[in-house]
Order: C-alpha cells, then sequence, then structure tokens
C-alpha cells in the first residue's frame, strides 16, 4: 500500500499506520477495497489514479470516531447544529473531514470535498467524488442483491452508477422508515432521475 503524493505533510506510510490504528480490521480492508476500485475508476474515467487511490483509503477514517467526539467537534467547530440530530453514518463523512485535516493533515480541496460526499451524494458532483461515492458501493467486499448490476453499471457509466446508488438506498431506507437526509434526495433528483 503506497500513495506516490500524499496531499498531506505525512509520509504514505504514516498515512497507513494511522488510518488502520483508528478503525477495525474490516473497516480497513474495506478501505483498501474501496481504494483499489477508485483507482480503477478513475483509469476508466481519465482521472488521476494516484489520488483516487488516497481519497478511497481515507473516506472512511473516522467511521468509528465516537458519539461523544463528534458531537463535541459539532459544538465547538462551526458546523451546523442541525447534523446533532443525525448520527455516525451521516457524520463520518461530513464531519468525518474535520478528522482528517487533524489527523492525517491532508489539505486538499477536492479530496476534503468527496470524503464529505461520499455518503448521501450531493447537487454536484465533481468526477472525484462520483468515483469515492461509487467504488465504496462496488467495491470487492461488498455484497448486497444488486451489486452485480451495481458493478456492471457503474464500470460501463459512472454517472448512473451515481443514479442507481441513490436509487436503491433510498429505496432501502423507505423501507426500514428509516430518516432521509435531506441533501440525499437531492441528490438523488439530479442523479437519480430517469426520463
Ligand atoms: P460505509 O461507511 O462504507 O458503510 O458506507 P456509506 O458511508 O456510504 O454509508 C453509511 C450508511 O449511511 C449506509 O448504511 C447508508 O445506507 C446510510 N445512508 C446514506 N444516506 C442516508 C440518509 O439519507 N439517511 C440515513 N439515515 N442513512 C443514510
Ligand atoms: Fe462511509
Ligand atoms: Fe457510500
Ligand atoms: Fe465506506
Amino acid at each position: 500500500l503506497f500513495f506516490k503524493k500524499t496531499y498531506s505533510t505525512l509520509s504514505s506510510a504514516e498515512i497507513v499506520a494511522k488510518e488502520k490504528s483508528n478503525m477495525t480490521e474490516d473497516r480497513f480492508e474495506h478501505c483498501i477495497g474501496v481504494s483499489k476500485t477508485a483507482q480503477k475508476l478513475a483509469e476508466l474515467n481519465h482521472y488521476d489514479e494516484d489520488k483516487a487511490a488516497l481519497a478511497g483509503f481515507i473516506h472512511d477514517y473516522a467511521k468509528q470516531v465516537s458519539v461523544e467526539d463528534y458531537r463535541e467537534v459539532i459544538k465547538t467547530k462551526g458546523f451546523d447544529q442541525d447534523l446533532l440530530n443525525w448520527n455516525r453514518s451521516i457524520w463520518h463523512g461530513i464531519v468525518g473531514t474535520y478528522f482528517i485535516q487533524r489527523d492525517l493533515k491532508i489539505t486538499d480541496s477536492e479530496i476534503l470535498t468527496a470524503v464529505r460526499r461520499h455518503t448521501t451524494a450531493d447537487v454536484e458532483m465533481t468526477t472525484l467524488d462520483k468515483i469515492v461515492f461509487m467504488a465504496d458501493y462496488i467495491e470487492p467486499g461488498r455484497s448486497f442483491p444488486g451489486v452485480e448490476e451495481a458493478r456492471k453499471i457503474t464500470y460501463a457509466n459512472l454517472d448512473k452508477g451515481v443514479g442507481y446508488q441513490l436509487a436503491h438506498t433510498l429505496e432501502f431506507l423507505i423501507e426500514k422508515r428509516d430518516k432521509i437526509y435531506p441533501r440525499t434526495l437531492d441528490a438523488y433528483n439530479v442523479w437519480g432521475i430517469e426520463e
């Protein structure tokens, strides 16, 4: 595991070590899968492969930060206080970038935006945002009904993959009678509609 450019004052090895120590083994394996898949999607979509690999690798860095730490950061670091009504599923992207900047010293705004958007997506999505969003969904460790179709669609057309994921995530959340983060719905209205 090695990144040529780390977009950080830390070395590649230091980033890998910090990532590993901040999560479970399973989550770490997932991040490696997302990194490799992001690299492949970057190649297919003519994007910087090394940058996509790094963004994919760190995307869930803050997934297992404690609820207390999240609440404290949301209250004191200038975040929208409505975030206090949500949970770590939503926080680890949007607020997770706080910990990524603090601990991994990553300052690149494209990478931070891709992390911010990796769970909910957004109305505006850059190529890197789409790559990380989709790599997270289809990396080899993922197994859910429809994942093979999601892979096929995404490798053929990245934008259609984004629409597929948003539609299926909304179906899944509604099935569970879970709360929809408004940005997820806004993103669906842009990327999910077929006409
Ligand atoms: P992971 O971090 O690799 O597990 O994947 P994600 O970051 O993509 O998603 C984390 C969780 O957030 C998943 O279980 C999604 O279904 C869930 N999620 C995505 N959008 C929403 C939303 O609008 N509302 C809620 N409640 N959960 C969401
Ligand atoms: Fe995530
Ligand atoms: Fe995701
Ligand atoms: Fe993930």
